[in-house]
């Protein structure tokens, strides 16, 4: 569950005939539970692309689907995680995760439960009760992604999630990221402009190009690993 494809999708901006043509045929299949990078230069439509499966935008032609239904909306399958954590500031970091869980009627001592182990797998234990202010950018991106991952969704959306913080903090979340993706598994679209980001985390990486943009290249990393 949680297959994401891409089949010749467009994106223009503005009106069709004279509009900005964001996205031209882009092609891209994401397997269950594969960890799928995409970098690109600035503008080439990464967030553009990542926001069709999140159901925020729609693409003007072609279609995007998630285990062959038509995305038309966002849904508790998937979560989305932003560059910036998003955190509401007067709610502490139980409070800030407890929110999605609540919405989906997930009940009282089951969300204590789950919130309790995922910041433990995300080593904020003892932070449940701070103020998003009271923590430092990668903790509170940090809780950004614990509340995504508690939902428990089949596909999990990145855009950028480490681009704010700085290269040491970048390099532990990077790790955190890893250990948490191996124990959990899930279908996740990761979009980093960085590509040493890409190489360490993904199993594929789909570059792209602008103007239009596109998917240019492909290109699978875990034989790159099993070469090694
Ligand atoms: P990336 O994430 O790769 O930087 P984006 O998906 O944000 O690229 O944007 C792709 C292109 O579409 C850019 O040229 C951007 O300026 C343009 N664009 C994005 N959103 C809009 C919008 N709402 N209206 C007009 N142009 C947009
Ligand atoms: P990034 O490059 O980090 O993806 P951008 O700074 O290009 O982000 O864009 C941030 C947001 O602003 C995007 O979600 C995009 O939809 C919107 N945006 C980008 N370019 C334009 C534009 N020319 N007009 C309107 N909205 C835009």
């Amino acid at each position: 569950m949680g297959a994401i494809r891409f089949d010749n999708v467009g994106r223009i901006y503005g009106n069709k005939q004279d509009g900005f043509e964001a996205l031209k045929g882009v092609e891209l299949e994401i397997a269950d539970k594969e960890f799928m990078a995409v970098v690109g230069p600035s503008g080439c439509g990464k967030t553009t692309c990542l926001r069709f499966v999140a159901g925020f935008d729609r693409p003007t032609s072609g279609m995007v689907s998630v285990d062959g239904v038509k995305v038309t909306k966002p849904g508790p399958d998937r979560a989305v995680v932003f560059q910036q954590f998003a955190l509401m500031p007067w709610k502490t970091v139980r409070e800030n995760i407890e929110l999605g869980l609540r919405n989906k009627g997930v009940p009282r001592a089951e969300r204590r439960e789950r919130i309790d182990r995922i910041l433990a797998l995300m080593n904020l234990t003892g932070y449940a009760d701070a103020f998003p202010h009271q923590l430092s950018g990668g903790m509170q991106q940090r809780v950004s992604i614990a509340r995504a991952y508690v939902l428990d969704p089949e596909v999990l959306l990145m855009d950028e999630p480490f681009g704010a913080l700085d290269a040491q903090t970048r390099v532990v979340m990077q790790e955190e990221l890893v250990r948490l993706a191996r124990r959990n598994p899930r279908t996740v679209m990761f979009i980093t402009h960085a590509v040493e980001e890409a190489v360490y985390l993904a199993d594929r990486v789909a570059i792209m190009a602008r103007q239009p943009g596109r998917v240019k290249e492909i290109i699978d990393i875990r034989s790159i690993r099993e070469a090694e």
